[in-house]
Protein backbone atom coordinates (compact mmCIF):
# COMPACT_ATOMS: atom_id res chain seq x y z
CA UNK A 1 0.00 0.00 0.00
CA UNK A 2 1.05 3.50 -0.62
CA UNK A 3 2.58 5.91 2.32
CA UNK A 4 -0.14 7.65 4.11
CA UNK A 5 -0.11 10.95 3.50
CA UNK A 6 -3.10 12.04 4.04
CA UNK A 7 -4.07 15.78 4.80
CA UNK A 8 -7.35 16.76 6.37
CA UNK A 9 -9.83 18.77 4.79
CA UNK A 10 -11.29 21.51 6.34
CA UNK A 11 -12.35 24.12 3.89
CA UNK A 12 -14.69 26.25 6.54
CA UNK A 13 -11.67 25.95 9.12
CA UNK A 14 -14.23 24.10 11.57
CA UNK A 15 -10.92 23.42 13.46
CA UNK A 16 -11.67 27.11 15.39
CA UNK A 17 -15.07 24.97 16.76
CA UNK A 18 -12.53 22.39 18.62
CA UNK A 19 -11.11 22.96 21.82
CA UNK A 20 -7.38 22.78 22.38
CA UNK A 21 -8.46 19.27 23.91
CA UNK A 22 -10.42 18.45 21.21
CA UNK A 23 -7.69 19.16 18.66
CA UNK A 24 -5.27 16.92 21.00
CA UNK A 25 -7.46 14.21 21.21
CA UNK A 26 -7.79 14.56 17.46
CA UNK A 27 -4.26 14.84 16.82
CA UNK A 28 -3.29 11.83 18.96
CA UNK A 29 -5.55 9.15 17.44
CA UNK A 30 -4.87 10.75 13.82
CA UNK A 31 -1.15 10.12 14.39
CA UNK A 32 -1.90 6.53 15.54
CA UNK A 33 -3.76 5.85 12.58
CA UNK A 34 -0.91 6.58 10.62
CA UNK A 35 1.54 4.55 12.21
CA UNK A 36 -0.14 2.05 13.34
CA UNK A 37 -3.24 1.51 11.32
CA UNK A 38 -2.44 2.10 7.74
CA UNK A 39 0.41 0.24 7.47
CA UNK A 40 -0.81 -3.26 7.83
CA UNK A 41 -4.68 -2.70 7.54
CA UNK A 42 -4.49 -3.40 3.56
CA UNK A 43 -3.19 -6.73 4.60
CA UNK A 44 -5.35 -7.39 6.93
CA UNK A 45 -8.16 -6.51 5.12
CA UNK A 46 -6.82 -8.93 1.88
CA UNK A 47 -7.33 -11.67 4.43
CA UNK A 48 -10.10 -11.13 6.30
CA UNK A 49 -8.59 -10.94 9.35
CA UNK A 50 -8.78 -8.62 12.45
CA UNK A 51 -5.18 -6.99 13.57
CA UNK A 52 -5.97 -7.87 17.64
CA UNK A 53 -1.96 -6.10 17.89
CA UNK A 54 -3.74 -2.76 17.69
CA UNK A 55 -5.93 -3.07 20.62
CA UNK A 56 -3.37 -1.77 22.94
CA UNK A 57 -3.18 1.33 20.73
CA UNK A 58 -6.87 1.68 20.64
CA UNK A 59 -7.29 1.55 24.41
CA UNK A 60 -4.64 4.53 25.00
CA UNK A 61 -5.67 6.67 22.37
CA UNK A 62 -9.08 6.67 24.32
CA UNK A 63 -10.93 4.90 21.87
CA UNK A 64 -12.42 2.25 24.30
CA UNK A 65 -15.14 4.23 26.20
CA UNK A 66 -14.19 7.61 25.14
CA UNK A 67 -16.92 9.44 27.46
CA UNK A 68 -16.89 6.77 30.50
CA UNK A 69 -15.69 8.20 33.50
CA UNK A 70 -12.20 8.35 34.40
CA UNK A 71 -13.20 6.05 37.70
CA UNK A 72 -14.62 3.60 35.72
CA UNK A 73 -11.08 3.22 33.08
CA UNK A 74 -12.83 5.73 30.41
CA UNK A 75 -11.20 8.70 29.34
CA UNK A 76 -13.74 11.00 30.40
CA UNK A 77 -13.65 13.28 27.78
CA UNK A 78 -17.36 14.90 25.69
CA UNK A 79 -18.86 13.65 22.93
CA UNK A 80 -17.03 15.83 19.95
CA UNK A 81 -13.52 14.35 21.63
CA UNK A 82 -15.44 10.81 21.18
CA UNK A 83 -16.41 11.60 17.45
CA UNK A 84 -13.17 13.24 16.65
CA UNK A 85 -11.86 9.64 17.63
CA UNK A 86 -14.09 7.65 15.78
CA UNK A 87 -13.63 10.10 12.70
CA UNK A 88 -9.71 9.22 12.61
CA UNK A 89 -9.48 5.48 13.27
CA UNK A 90 -12.31 5.21 10.52
CA UNK A 91 -10.06 7.31 8.29
CA UNK A 92 -8.05 4.47 8.55
CA UNK A 93 -10.95 1.45 8.44
CA UNK A 94 -14.62 1.50 9.18
CA UNK A 95 -13.91 -2.40 10.21
CA UNK A 96 -11.49 -1.13 13.48
CA UNK A 97 -14.18 1.69 13.48
CA UNK A 98 -16.62 -0.63 14.53
CA UNK A 99 -14.59 -2.69 16.68
CA UNK A 100 -14.11 0.78 18.63
CA UNK A 101 -17.95 1.63 18.42
CA UNK A 102 -19.07 -1.94 19.77
CA UNK A 103 -16.47 -1.40 22.93
CA UNK A 104 -17.72 1.52 23.66
CA UNK A 105 -21.61 2.78 22.98
CA UNK A 106 -22.97 -1.22 22.63
CA UNK A 107 -20.98 -2.92 25.59
CA UNK A 108 -19.72 0.02 27.92
CA UNK A 109 -22.07 1.83 27.64
CA UNK A 110 -24.94 -0.35 28.52
CA UNK A 111 -23.30 -1.47 31.56
CA UNK A 112 -22.89 1.96 32.57
CA UNK A 113 -25.92 2.95 31.61
CA UNK A 114 -27.81 0.28 32.39
CA UNK A 115 -25.79 -1.81 35.24
CA UNK A 116 -25.55 -1.59 38.74
CA UNK A 117 -21.80 -0.31 40.49
CA UNK A 118 -20.81 -4.20 40.87
CA UNK A 119 -21.10 -4.72 37.26
CA UNK A 120 -19.49 -1.36 36.26
CA UNK A 121 -16.62 -1.89 38.52
CA UNK A 122 -16.25 -5.45 37.62
CA UNK A 123 -16.48 -5.31 33.76
CA UNK A 124 -15.60 -1.42 32.26
CA UNK A 125 -12.33 -1.23 33.48
CA UNK A 126 -11.37 -4.49 31.85
CA UNK A 127 -12.86 -3.39 28.37
CA UNK A 128 -11.28 0.22 28.72
CA UNK A 129 -8.09 -1.22 28.98
CA UNK A 130 -8.98 -3.90 25.96
CA UNK A 131 -8.26 -6.32 28.30
CA UNK A 132 -11.35 -7.28 27.24
CA UNK A 133 -13.61 -7.26 24.34
CA UNK A 134 -17.01 -7.02 23.93
CA UNK A 135 -19.79 -7.32 21.48
CA UNK A 136 -23.13 -6.67 21.40
CA UNK A 137 -25.92 -9.21 20.46
CA UNK A 138 -29.57 -7.72 18.73
CA UNK A 139 -29.57 -9.17 15.46
CA UNK A 140 -31.34 -12.25 14.96
CA UNK A 141 -31.32 -14.61 11.72
CA UNK A 142 -35.11 -13.51 11.55
CA UNK A 143 -35.16 -9.92 12.85
CA UNK A 144 -32.78 -7.30 11.69
CA UNK A 145 -34.69 -3.77 11.40
CA UNK A 146 -37.83 -5.44 13.51
CA UNK A 147 -35.50 -6.21 16.51
CA UNK A 148 -38.77 -5.80 18.75
CA UNK A 149 -39.36 -8.96 17.10
CA UNK A 150 -35.95 -11.24 19.15
CA UNK A 151 -37.57 -14.61 19.78
CA UNK A 152 -34.08 -15.28 21.86
CA UNK A 153 -35.43 -15.46 25.46
CA UNK A 154 -34.51 -16.65 29.15
CA UNK A 155 -36.74 -18.04 32.11
CA UNK A 156 -36.30 -17.39 35.66
CA UNK A 157 -34.75 -20.71 37.18
CA UNK A 158 -34.85 -19.73 40.63
CA UNK A 159 -30.69 -19.06 41.23
CA UNK A 160 -30.24 -18.61 37.22
CA UNK A 161 -31.31 -18.20 33.97
CA UNK A 162 -32.05 -20.12 31.36
CA UNK A 163 -31.10 -18.41 27.75
CA UNK A 164 -32.08 -19.66 24.42
CA UNK A 165 -31.62 -18.18 20.71
CA UNK A 166 -29.56 -17.19 18.22
CA UNK A 167 -27.88 -13.59 17.26
CA UNK A 168 -26.02 -12.88 14.06
CA UNK A 169 -23.82 -10.62 11.82
CA UNK A 170 -22.33 -9.87 15.59
CA UNK A 171 -19.01 -7.81 15.35
CA UNK A 172 -16.36 -9.03 17.65
CA UNK A 173 -18.30 -12.09 18.52
CA UNK A 174 -15.75 -14.44 17.78
CA UNK A 175 -12.85 -12.76 20.06
CA UNK A 176 -14.87 -11.11 22.93
CA UNK A 177 -15.03 -12.02 26.39
CA UNK A 178 -17.89 -10.41 27.06
CA UNK A 179 -21.41 -10.33 25.10
CA UNK A 180 -24.07 -8.00 25.92
CA UNK A 181 -27.38 -9.72 24.81
CA UNK A 182 -30.78 -8.57 24.43
CA UNK A 183 -33.31 -11.12 25.25
CA UNK A 184 -37.24 -11.41 25.95
CA UNK A 185 -38.27 -12.77 29.69
CA UNK A 186 -40.78 -15.14 30.22
CA UNK A 187 -43.71 -11.94 30.17
CA UNK A 188 -42.03 -10.87 26.77
CA UNK A 189 -40.14 -7.97 28.22
CA UNK A 190 -36.53 -7.59 26.57
CA UNK A 191 -33.74 -7.00 28.78
CA UNK A 192 -30.05 -7.19 28.40
CA UNK A 193 -27.75 -9.99 29.88
CA UNK A 194 -23.76 -10.16 30.07
CA UNK A 195 -23.35 -13.53 28.91
CA UNK A 196 -19.16 -14.36 29.80
CA UNK A 197 -17.21 -16.96 27.29
CA UNK A 198 -16.77 -20.18 28.63
CA UNK A 199 -20.34 -20.00 30.23
CA UNK A 200 -21.48 -23.55 28.90
CA UNK A 201 -23.75 -23.95 25.87
CA UNK A 202 -22.57 -20.32 24.73
CA UNK A 203 -20.64 -20.35 21.26
CA UNK A 204 -19.47 -17.82 18.68
CA UNK A 205 -18.91 -19.28 15.34
CA UNK A 206 -17.26 -16.48 12.68
CA UNK A 207 -18.98 -15.43 9.72
CA UNK A 208 -16.72 -15.77 6.71
CA UNK A 209 -17.31 -14.90 2.98
CA UNK A 210 -17.59 -11.18 3.79
CA UNK A 211 -16.92 -8.56 0.91
CA UNK A 212 -16.92 -5.78 3.57
CA UNK A 213 -15.44 -4.92 7.25
CA UNK A 214 -13.05 -7.64 6.31
CA UNK A 215 -10.27 -6.20 8.83
CA UNK A 216 -13.52 -6.95 11.09
CA UNK A 217 -14.43 -9.93 12.97
CA UNK A 218 -18.09 -10.59 12.89
CA UNK A 219 -19.86 -14.32 13.84
CA UNK A 220 -22.84 -15.42 15.53
CA UNK A 221 -24.13 -15.78 19.37
CA UNK A 222 -25.60 -18.96 20.21
CA UNK A 223 -26.96 -19.54 23.34
CA UNK A 224 -28.42 -23.43 24.15
CA UNK A 225 -29.56 -23.47 27.42
CA UNK A 226 -26.93 -21.16 28.34
CA UNK A 227 -26.97 -21.02 32.72
CA UNK A 228 -26.73 -17.10 32.86
CA UNK A 229 -26.19 -15.67 36.96
CA UNK A 230 -28.64 -13.79 37.95
CA UNK A 231 -26.22 -10.79 39.06
CA UNK A 232 -25.80 -10.57 35.20
CA UNK A 233 -29.11 -9.00 34.39
CA UNK A 234 -28.48 -5.26 33.52
CA UNK A 235 -31.13 -4.28 36.31
CA UNK A 236 -31.36 -0.55 35.54
CA UNK A 237 -32.97 -0.21 32.05
CA UNK A 238 -35.49 -2.95 30.05
CA UNK A 239 -37.94 -2.84 26.78
CA UNK A 240 -36.57 -2.12 23.19
CA UNK A 241 -35.66 1.07 24.48
CA UNK A 242 -32.49 -0.24 26.15
CA UNK A 243 -31.00 -1.52 23.32
CA UNK A 244 -32.15 1.60 21.07
CA UNK A 245 -30.06 4.32 23.57
CA UNK A 246 -27.18 2.03 22.61
CA UNK A 247 -27.44 2.44 19.44
CA UNK A 248 -27.80 6.53 20.19
CA UNK A 249 -24.83 6.27 21.08
CA UNK A 250 -23.38 4.25 18.28
CA UNK A 251 -24.82 5.75 15.28
CA UNK A 252 -23.37 9.32 17.09
CA UNK A 253 -20.28 7.67 16.40
CA UNK A 254 -20.64 6.68 12.66
CA UNK A 255 -21.98 10.14 11.57
CA UNK A 256 -18.39 11.00 12.46
CA UNK A 257 -17.00 7.73 11.54
CA UNK A 258 -18.34 8.26 8.30
CA UNK A 259 -16.67 11.80 7.58
CA UNK A 260 -13.09 10.11 8.17
CA UNK A 261 -13.81 7.71 5.42
CA UNK A 262 -14.79 10.15 3.09
CA UNK A 263 -12.16 12.53 3.90
CA UNK A 264 -9.67 9.81 3.26
CA UNK A 265 -11.06 9.19 -0.23
CA UNK A 266 -11.54 12.90 -1.29
CA UNK A 267 -7.87 13.42 0.14
CA UNK A 268 -6.59 10.63 -2.26
CA UNK A 269 -8.54 11.83 -5.28
CA UNK A 270 -7.29 15.46 -4.96
CA UNK A 271 -4.11 13.99 -4.67
CA UNK A 272 -4.34 11.66 -7.44
CA UNK A 273 -5.97 13.99 -9.88
CA UNK A 274 -2.95 16.59 -9.57
CA UNK A 275 -0.16 13.76 -10.23
CA UNK A 276 -1.61 11.99 -12.75
CA UNK A 277 -1.16 12.76 -16.25
CA UNK A 278 -3.65 11.86 -19.52
CA UNK A 279 -3.74 13.82 -22.77
CA UNK A 280 -0.20 15.67 -21.75
CA UNK A 281 -2.41 17.20 -18.16
CA UNK A 282 -2.79 16.10 -14.90
CA UNK A 283 -6.68 15.06 -14.72
CA UNK A 284 -7.52 17.45 -12.12
CA UNK A 285 -7.37 20.19 -15.03
CA UNK A 286 -10.48 19.06 -16.85
CA UNK A 287 -14.09 20.32 -15.69
CA UNK A 288 -15.32 16.83 -15.09
CA UNK A 289 -12.86 15.69 -12.50
CA UNK A 290 -12.88 19.38 -10.73
CA UNK A 291 -16.74 18.98 -10.17
CA UNK A 292 -16.49 15.68 -8.95
CA UNK A 293 -13.91 17.42 -6.34
CA UNK A 294 -15.75 20.35 -6.17
CA UNK A 295 -18.86 18.30 -5.14
CA UNK A 296 -16.88 15.95 -2.79
CA UNK A 297 -15.52 19.13 -0.43
CA UNK A 298 -18.97 20.14 -0.61
CA UNK A 299 -20.38 17.35 1.17
CA UNK A 300 -17.48 16.84 3.40
CA UNK A 301 -18.03 20.62 4.77
CA UNK A 302 -22.03 19.72 5.10
CA UNK A 303 -21.28 16.31 7.07
CA UNK A 304 -18.52 18.28 9.22
CA UNK A 305 -20.89 21.02 10.43
CA UNK A 306 -23.68 18.71 11.01
CA UNK A 307 -21.70 16.37 13.18
CA UNK A 308 -20.41 19.35 15.06
CA UNK A 309 -23.78 20.77 15.73
CA UNK A 310 -24.96 17.07 16.90
CA UNK A 311 -22.03 17.02 19.38
CA UNK A 312 -22.70 20.17 20.35
CA UNK A 313 -26.33 19.20 21.18
CA UNK A 314 -25.19 15.33 22.38
CA UNK A 315 -22.46 17.28 25.10
CA UNK A 316 -26.34 19.74 26.02
CA UNK A 317 -28.51 16.29 26.15
CA UNK A 318 -30.62 17.65 23.95
CA UNK A 319 -29.81 15.83 20.76
CA UNK A 320 -33.11 13.52 20.14
CA UNK A 321 -32.76 9.78 18.23
CA UNK A 322 -34.09 11.18 15.60
CA UNK A 323 -31.61 13.98 14.67
CA UNK A 324 -28.69 11.32 15.76
CA UNK A 325 -30.36 9.30 12.90
CA UNK A 326 -30.26 12.08 10.47
CA UNK A 327 -26.62 12.54 10.27
CA UNK A 328 -25.78 8.57 10.35
CA UNK A 329 -27.80 8.59 7.23
CA UNK A 330 -26.72 11.63 6.11
CA UNK A 331 -23.49 11.11 6.69
CA UNK A 332 -22.72 7.63 5.17
CA UNK A 333 -24.43 8.48 2.29
CA UNK A 334 -22.30 11.45 1.67
CA UNK A 335 -19.13 9.09 2.20
CA UNK A 336 -20.55 5.88 -0.12
CA UNK A 337 -21.29 8.24 -2.75
CA UNK A 338 -17.62 9.96 -2.51
CA UNK A 339 -16.26 6.72 -2.21
CA UNK A 340 -17.42 5.53 -5.14
CA UNK A 341 -16.83 8.95 -7.67
CA UNK A 342 -13.48 8.91 -5.86
CA UNK A 343 -12.73 5.43 -6.66
CA UNK A 344 -13.47 6.28 -10.50
CA UNK A 345 -11.09 9.13 -10.34
CA UNK A 346 -8.11 6.76 -9.96
CA UNK A 347 -9.52 4.51 -13.25
CA UNK A 348 -7.88 1.24 -12.84
CA UNK A 349 -5.84 2.01 -9.93
CA UNK A 350 -8.95 2.59 -7.67
CA UNK A 351 -9.94 -0.80 -7.54
CA UNK A 352 -6.56 -1.60 -6.10
CA UNK A 353 -5.06 -2.30 -2.55
CA UNK A 354 -2.43 0.10 -3.45
CA UNK A 355 -4.63 2.85 -2.68
CA UNK A 356 -7.53 2.80 0.00
CA UNK A 357 -10.49 3.80 -1.44
CA UNK A 358 -11.99 0.22 -2.89
CA UNK A 359 -11.83 -1.02 0.66
CA UNK A 360 -13.06 2.34 2.27
CA UNK A 361 -16.43 1.88 -0.72
CA UNK A 362 -16.85 -1.99 0.26
CA UNK A 363 -16.76 -1.22 4.08
CA UNK A 364 -19.36 1.39 3.76
CA UNK A 365 -22.08 -1.02 2.74
CA UNK A 366 -22.13 -2.67 5.92
CA UNK A 367 -22.36 0.78 7.56
CA UNK A 368 -25.34 2.15 5.79
CA UNK A 369 -26.71 -1.25 6.95
CA UNK A 370 -25.89 -1.76 10.31
CA UNK A 371 -27.23 0.54 13.19
CA UNK A 372 -30.55 1.05 11.21
CA UNK A 373 -30.40 0.58 7.16
CA UNK A 374 -30.92 3.72 5.38
CA UNK A 375 -34.12 3.16 4.44
CA UNK A 376 -34.93 2.57 8.43
CA UNK A 377 -33.49 5.77 9.18
CA UNK A 378 -35.70 7.98 6.85
CA UNK A 379 -38.69 6.27 8.60
CA UNK A 380 -37.75 7.52 11.15
CA UNK A 381 -36.84 10.91 10.40
CA UNK A 382 -40.78 10.45 8.40
CA UNK A 383 -42.34 9.52 11.62
CA UNK A 384 -40.83 12.34 13.09
CA UNK A 385 -41.35 14.73 11.08
CA UNK A 386 -45.57 13.56 10.17
CA UNK A 387 -45.63 12.35 13.32
CA UNK A 388 -47.62 8.68 10.73
CA UNK A 389 -45.90 5.83 11.69
CA UNK A 390 -44.48 3.51 7.92
CA UNK A 391 -43.01 1.38 9.35
CA UNK A 392 -45.84 -1.28 9.46
C1 LIG B 1 -20.77 -6.35 9.03
C2 LIG B 1 -21.96 -6.21 9.92
C3 LIG B 1 -21.79 -6.08 11.30
C4 LIG B 1 -22.90 -6.01 12.15
N1 LIG B 1 -22.71 -5.91 13.51
C5 LIG B 1 -23.78 -6.04 14.34
C6 LIG B 1 -23.59 -6.13 15.77
O1 LIG B 1 -22.47 -6.01 16.27
N2 LIG B 1 -24.69 -6.35 16.57
C7 LIG B 1 -25.95 -6.49 16.05
O2 LIG B 1 -26.88 -6.69 16.81
N3 LIG B 1 -26.16 -6.38 14.70
C8 LIG B 1 -25.11 -6.18 13.84
N4 LIG B 1 -25.30 -6.12 12.48
C9 LIG B 1 -26.65 -6.34 11.95
C10 LIG B 1 -27.29 -5.12 11.32
O3 LIG B 1 -27.63 -4.18 12.32
C11 LIG B 1 -28.49 -5.60 10.48
O4 LIG B 1 -27.95 -6.24 9.34
C12 LIG B 1 -29.41 -4.46 10.08
O5 LIG B 1 -30.10 -3.96 11.19
C13 LIG B 1 -30.42 -4.90 9.02
O6 LIG B 1 -31.05 -6.08 9.39
P1 LIG B 1 -31.15 -7.29 8.31
O7 LIG B 1 -29.79 -7.53 7.77
O8 LIG B 1 -31.88 -8.40 8.94
O9 LIG B 1 -32.01 -6.68 7.10
P2 LIG B 1 -33.61 -6.64 7.03
O10 LIG B 1 -34.18 -6.05 8.26
O11 LIG B 1 -34.10 -7.97 6.57
O12 LIG B 1 -33.81 -5.58 5.85
C14 LIG B 1 -33.71 -5.94 4.46
C15 LIG B 1 -34.13 -4.73 3.63
O13 LIG B 1 -35.51 -4.40 3.91
C16 LIG B 1 -35.61 -3.04 4.28
N5 LIG B 1 -36.70 -2.90 5.26
C17 LIG B 1 -36.86 -3.58 6.44
N6 LIG B 1 -37.96 -3.16 7.07
C18 LIG B 1 -38.50 -2.17 6.29
C19 LIG B 1 -39.65 -1.32 6.41
N7 LIG B 1 -40.46 -1.36 7.48
N8 LIG B 1 -39.90 -0.44 5.41
C20 LIG B 1 -39.07 -0.35 4.34
N9 LIG B 1 -37.98 -1.14 4.17
C21 LIG B 1 -37.70 -2.01 5.15
C22 LIG B 1 -34.25 -2.68 4.87
O14 LIG B 1 -34.01 -1.28 4.77
C23 LIG B 1 -33.32 -3.48 3.98
O15 LIG B 1 -33.06 -2.75 2.79
C24 LIG B 1 -24.21 -6.09 11.60
C25 LIG B 1 -24.36 -6.19 10.21
C26 LIG B 1 -23.27 -6.26 9.38
C27 LIG B 1 -23.48 -6.38 7.89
Amino acid sequence: MKPDLFEAPDYYNLDELLTDEHKLVRDAARQWVKREVSPIIEDYAQRAEFPEQIIGGLAEIGAFGPYIPEEYGGAGLDQISYGLIMQEIERGDSGVRSTASVQSSLVMYPIWKYGNEEQRKKYLPKLASGEWMGCFGLTEPDHGSNPGGMITNFKDMGDHYLLNGAKMWISNAPFAQVAVVWAKNEEGRIHGLIVERGMEGFSTPETHNKWSLRASATGELIFDNVKVPKENLLPNKSGLGAPLGCLDSARFGIAWGAIGAAMDCYDTALRYSKERLQFGKPIGSFQLQQKKLAEMITEITKAQLLAWKLGVMRNNGTATSAQISMAKRNNVEMAIKIAREARQMLGGMGISGEYSIMRHSMNLESVITYEGTHDIHLLITGLDVTGLNAFK
